[in-house]
């Protein structure tokens, strides 16, 4: 079964996600709706989207539209049908009355339903037409979202269910879940469960939203937003709907009904508009008074809103026994949320699924839990667990885990898939060392280094894992969402508040030695991103030999936002590869003026193919649609590589004052535009001092390690200023840029 054209029907969120995700792996796709206005309005949503859905602008042109009446012939060419139109049973059976009577003969038909079982959306369809019909429950955002649960019943034909998930796993780059027709699948059903948990014990424990959400966060290994926050960006009304269907499908004794009962704050809010953040603001919403903006937090027994406090429950990594062993109420909230979700969750089992690990990467793929509900289990500890835990009853997974009392049932990682991830292999590796910042494992005859810091930000224990690592061929890949977000701002400022600049200088010198060292040390380092691959982040990789990378990321060198430059051979690297293009050859001033423009706008890419064409990745660097494969294909490249040799250094030809002298206009204009203030000026002018070489000309060759200097010349002179201190402190506390 090849898939070489489709057609999605509906154009609203989900299928103008899945048609722009065919696009990224160009297959062709139709797209119909009631009226071709309405598809049209989609692609034009599509081109235009935040964060783009696109992995490339020009893939736009992989869709046609179309409306349902006069385009529907597109169908009879389509090797794969999808339907996406409104959550209601009646049209949907009219479509597929119009699919099946149109359809290439054995081209598969799926749905994108979130709730409605198989058996009743292909109740009027032939035996034959059943084995073709499926669900693929897609989530929203399609491009950045991993989950993508394929559900089947007893009447399928097995082999085009499992051909369907290599081609979603391979060319749509998903997490493919295979699973039973049961309410809610596996990811929302303990997904939804979960934070109806959470919310109910947050009203019994007599929980603020702010602290329940702090809790039911990061501390766990789950999403900052939490639970109240969540349920803001979902929407408190579609919330409601999705309960009701809940209450509706799942049978009257499931502990589900008793967490899932209508709460009278949750009606009035919807009642009164207040539906989340595409309403009048939720549990959180944003108050205007005296012009300013003002977040509030509901109180959840009166209704009434307040500024939202910051509760801080000192946590700093995920450490689930030290949670749930808290003497507050927190730790007793901790236990008491876990402990359910746990029970629930293996209550599943196996009537729902008999594999756990897949409700384990539902969570992560589709809630981007770092953990699911087994490992949570594994982590705690069996015994710990059983002791504290009060009844398990009907629960044979419990059950039998309690009579074996296995610390070890976990097993592997991922075992949904074929492919050799990061995840699976690290139950085989040898941990060689761990700091606070990264870890070192040993796999065959090479190094793997994961980061493990919030958003993988780099500090000195960062630096110093790598350069250990690199005794053998390296590969630097993480688990994580980010690949590195870039320099640990926070180490930075704790140095720059004391006025410890000496500290700050050996460590940005020890991160340009370390970066050196990957470069020319003598194995090859293969880096592989994803996610946020900025600032310190993006220079680990661009100084990498090899780069495998995922289609999701977002890669730059963004310094000047918070008043710096980028001094670990960002501002040199991107000089060289700029000076090696065929314009750069033949004007010594071209590459100086591309990289002031790239690193001065803090430009970034939203794809490899987009950083391409800022050369911030090269087109040998591998480009890959699933984040699965990124350690399969970079343990590839080092197999491919055994004869590696180190590049050779750089020199280069540098006009100073001359393209200098071009930056300051540019600079001028655009201070004299009002588009950057006087700090801004300064940043600029040290960047140029930076990238046209400092006190050089064109009859002087500079090495590398004198743009290292320059770089870190220009970061010192920098980080000392007030103004970009203030812009610091305001990044870290707000995450956003100052403007002035
Ligand atoms: P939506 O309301 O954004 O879009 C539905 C589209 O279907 C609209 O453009 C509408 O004009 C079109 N439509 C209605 N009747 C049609 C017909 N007879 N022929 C052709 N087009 C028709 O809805 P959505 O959020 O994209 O949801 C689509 C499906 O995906 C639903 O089954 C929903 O349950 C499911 N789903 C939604 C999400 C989500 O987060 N939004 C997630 C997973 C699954």
């Amino acid at each position: 079964m090849k898939i070489n054209k489709a057609v999605i029907i509906g154009s609203g969120t989900m299928g103008s996600g899945i048609a722009a995700q065919l696009c990224n792996a160009n297959i062709p796709v139709t797209l119909l709706d009631l009226k071709t206005e309405i598809s049209q309005i989609a692609k034009d949503r599509i081109y235009k989207s935040k964060p783009p859905l696109l992995v490339d602008k020009s893939k736009i042109d992989n869709i046609k539209i179309g409306n349902i009446n006069d385009d529907f012939d597109v169908v009879k060419n389509a090797d794969w049908v999808v339907e996406a139109v409104v959550e209601r049973i009646d049209v949907k059976h009219k479509i597929y009355e119009k699919i099946f009577k149109n359809r290439k003969p054995g081209a598969i038909i799926s749905s994108n339903t979130s709730s409605i079982p198989i058996k009743i959306l292909s109740q009027n369809l032939t035996t034959e037409e059943k084995k073709d019909f499926c669900i693929t429950h897609f989530f929203n955002p399609v491009r950045y979202m991993g989950l993508l649960e394929i559900v089947k019943n007893e009447n399928n034909d097995l082999d085009k269910i499992n051909h369907l998930k290599i081609f979603c796993e391979e060319q749509l780059g998903k997490g493919a879940i295979i699973c039973n027709d049961t309410p809610g699948f596996l990811g929302n059903r303990v997904g939804v469960y979960a934070m109806q948990v959470a919310m109910t014990e947050a009203f019994k424990m007599k929980l603020s939203i702010e602290e329940a959400d702090a809790i039911f966060g990061r501390p766990m290994g789950i999403p900052k937003t939490g639970v109240f926050g969540l349920y803001d960006l979902i929407g408190i009304d579609l919330m409601s709907d999705v309960l009701k269907s809940f209450i509706k499908e799942l049978p009257k004794k499931d502990e589900f009904q008793k967490v899932a009962i209508e709460i009278p704050l949750i009606k009035k809010l919807i009642d009164t508009g207040f539906t989340g953040r595409k309403g009048k603001g939720g549990f959180y919403r944003m108050n205007k008074t005296q012009n300013k903006k003002i977040l509030e937090a509901i109180n959840l027994e009166t209704g009434a809103y307040s500024p939202s406090k910051k509760v801080d429950v000192n946590f700093d990594k995920v450490d689930l026994k030290k949670l749930i062993n808290r003497k507050d109420k927190y730790g007793e909230y901790a236990w008491s949320v876990i402990s359910k979700i746990i029970k629930y969750a293996s209550s599943l089992i196996p009537q729902v699924t008999n594999k756990f690990n897949d409700i384990d990467e539902a969570m992560r793929l589709g809630f981007n839990w770092s953990k699911g509900p087994f490992e949570m289990l594994r982590e705690i500890g069996v015994e710990n667990f059983f002791k504290r835990i009060d009844s398990f009853e009907n629960n044979k997974f419990l059950e039998d885990l309690s009579e074996k009392n296995n610390e070890n049932f976990y097993g592997e990682r991922q075992l949904y898939t074929q492919i050799e991830t990061l995840g699976k292999i690290k139950a085989k590796v040898v941990k060689l060392e761990k700091n606070n910042s990264t870890e070192i494992y040993r796999f065959r005859d090479y190094n793997i280094v994961e980061f493990t810091t919030k958003a993988n930000a780099l500090d000195y224990e960062s630096i110093e894992g790598l350069k250990k690592a690199t005794d053998k061929p390296l590969i630097i890949i993480n688990e994580g969402m980010q690949f590195s977000a870039g320099v640990n701002l926070n180490y930075v400022m704790n140095f720059a508040q004391k006025g410890d600049f000496k500290s700050i200088e050996k460590f940005i010198k020890y991160f340009q030695e370390t970066c050196k060292h990957l470069k020319y040390s003598k194995y090859p380092v293969v880096s592989a991103p994803s996610g946020l691959t900025l600032g310190g982040g993006f220079e680990v990789v661009v100084q990498s030999n090899l780069v495998v990378s995922h289609m999701n990321i977002v890669m730059g060198l963004v310094e000047t936002i918070v008043g710096l430059i980028p001094a670990g051979g960002g501002c040199k690297e991107m000089l060289w590869r700029w000076s090696q293009t065929s314009e750069g050859k033949k004007d010594p001033d071209f590459a100086p003026l591309k990289v002031f423009e790239i690193i001065g706008y803090a430009k970034t890419a939203t794809s490899p193919i987009e950083a391409e064409s800022l050369l911030l990745l090269n087109s040998k660097d591998k480009k890959i649609m699933n984040r699965n494969s990124l350690f399969e294909v970079s343990k590839k490249l080092l197999s491919e590589n055994t004869d590696f040799t180190p590049p050779n250094e750089c020199k280069f030809k540098l006009s100073g004052k001359k393209v200098r002298e071009e930056m300051f206009k540019t600079l001028e204009k655009l201070y004299n535009d009002k588009k950057i203030l006087d700090h801004g000026m300064v940043v600029g002018k040290e960047l140029a001092y930076v990238l046209s070489g400092g006190d050089t000309d064109l009859n002087n060759e500079i090495n590398e390690d004198q743009l290292y200097k320059l770089e870190l010349d220009s970061f010192m002179k920098l980080i000392e200023t007030k103004s970009t201190q203030k812009r610091i402190i305001h990044t870290l506390k707000t995450g956003k840029p100052l403007i002035n």
